[in-house]
């Protein structure tokens, strides 16, 4: 039997394909990379960023950005593409965050190893101690 699975854009249950969208979705969203393609191949529109894109062909952004991600629209060929870094906005043409976001987002992360990392050492440190004391206890007797 096919195995069936809910539509990730419309909710809708499909039979489960590569896609995780229903053909219906697929459908409309080939429809709608071909009108941004047709546009934006159009010597005029080739600068055109994602605002006037989604101005000029009434195609939703996210699925442009989508589109961008899925590198089906390259930046190498249309220059103005990107879109906002989940962050701080700034424009960006691959992952979810700009270079200076993901930096300060892996320094942060480092931290907070560091700061687990001497907590563990003071923690085998006062156990060690604890130890010491223990055995020093015993001699005692
Ligand atoms: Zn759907
Ligand atoms: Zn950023």
């Amino acid at each position: 039997m096919n195995e069936l699975a809910n539509c990730a854009n419309c909710n809708s249950v499909f039979v489960k394909n590569i896609r995780n969208i229903c053909r219906d979705c697929y459908q409309a969203e080939e429809e709608a990379f071909e009108i941004v393609y047709r546009f934006l191949i159009q010597r005029k529109n080739r600068e055109a960023t994602l605002t006037e894109i989604v101005e000029a062909t009434g195609v939703e952004e996210k699925l442009i950005i989508k589109f961008i991600k899925e590198k089906r629209l390259r930046t190498s060929q249309f220059p103005k593409l990107g879109y906002p870094c989940e962050q701080c906005k700034t424009d960006i043409v691959t992952g979810r965050l700009c270079s200076n976001c993901s930096q300060k987002l892996v320094s942060e992360l480092e931290k907070i190893d560091n700061i687990d990392a001497q907590r563990t050492k003071a923690q085998q440190e006062r156990e060690r101690h604890a130890k010491i004391y223990y055995s020093f206890d015993q001699q005692k007797k």
